[in-house]
């Protein structure tokens, strides 16, 4: 079924390759579209067949499977080709989330455009609009750059091409290269506004905010965090500082648990500001308190 205009429709499902999104961890979040068509398909084609099997087996779905990915590319491609050729009705997914972003399907999405086969699209979750939508950075420009290289020079060199360049950045990074991916970051760019997104839709979602800087130190900190990650870098513009209230308000919550001094080293650090300057404010705001017991 689809809405339009306010109205659900049947869905026709036709002969051709049909890109199907599926949750990035959620599993409610799949579409009834994308359920209709996996169902119907003649046979999803894959990243790895044991991923997609549960996806297959939470929605009592009975379609094979056929696993595609960049290493068997130029075996399978040939196949999944004739099959389409000979109208059969087939789904590209990959593991999560929206096929060919990061993940394999490009050059069949290719191929088939080329034959004049019909290509069509069941939109679902994808963990960098996800991450967008929810950053708070600028979403009317933004540049997704996908993984970095994982060779240090040729990352810094991809980095510093995008220095002055006004979007926001969005990444995908490993667990296991996130503490020095968003390091050499807030070594190799001007001061920005930084977030990033954790466990997206998942048990554990969070989020991590703050100029780059801090993000740096606090991603070396928490670098035993397992799960997945979305680098979201705000335009190069120098942001604004934050209002007194909103210094005070940061204040406030890590004097909860935090000595003055602490508190002040934290704020400064999330805020970009001068730690003096915020622990002038924080002896400030202490002795109102005070005053006020
Ligand atoms: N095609 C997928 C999509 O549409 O988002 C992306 C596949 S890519 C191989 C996997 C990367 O996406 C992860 O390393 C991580 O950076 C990001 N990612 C996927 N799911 C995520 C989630 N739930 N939370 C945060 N990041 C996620």
């Amino acid at each position: 079924m689809a809405a339009i205009n306010g109205k659900l429709e049947s869905t026709i499902i036709v002969s051709g390759l049909h890109i199907v999104s599926t949750p990035i961890g959620n599993l409610a979040d799949i579409s009834l579209r994308a359920l209709a068509t996996l169902r119907t398909s003649d046979l999803i084609v894959c990243e790895d067949t044991r991923v997609t099997a549960k996806i297959k087996s939470a929605f009592a779905i009975t379609t094979p499977l056929l696993c595609y990915n960049d290493h068997n590319a130029s075996k399978i491609l040939p196949k999944i080709m004739e099959l389409l050729q000979k109208g059969k009705i087939i789904s590209l997914v990959s593991d999560a989330g929206t096929p060919t972003i990061s993940d394999p399907g490009y050059k069949l999405v290719n191929s088939a455009i080329q034959e004049r086969i019909l290509v069509t699209s069941v939109p679902g979750a994808s963990a960098m609009l996800a991450a967008l939508t929810t950053s708070g950075l600028p979403t009317d420009r933004f540049l997704f750059l996908g993984f970095l290289p994982t060779r240090e020079a040729a990352k810094q060199k991809t980095l510093k091409a995008l220095n002055e360049f006004r979007a926001t950045l969005i990444f995908y990074e490993s667990a296991k290269r996130l503490s020095a991916t968003v390091k050499t970051m807030a070594d190799v760019l001007n001061p920005r506004a930084a977030v990033i997104a954790r466990e997206l839709t998942k048990k554990y979602e969070e989020f991590w905010r703050g100029d780059l800087t801090a993000l740096a130190l606090k991603t070396s900190r928490e670098r035993e965090k397992k799960g997945e990650f979305v680098i979201l870098l705000g335009p190069p513009q120098a942001a604004e500082p934050p209002s007194n209230e909103t210094v005070n308000q940061m204040l406030l919550e890590a004097l909860g648990n935090k000595t003055l001094r602490d508190a002040a080293t934290l704020v400064a650090q999330e805020t970009g500001l001068k730690r003096s300057d915020v622990y002038r404010q924080a002896l400030k705001l202490k002795e109102n308190i005070i005053k006020t017991e």
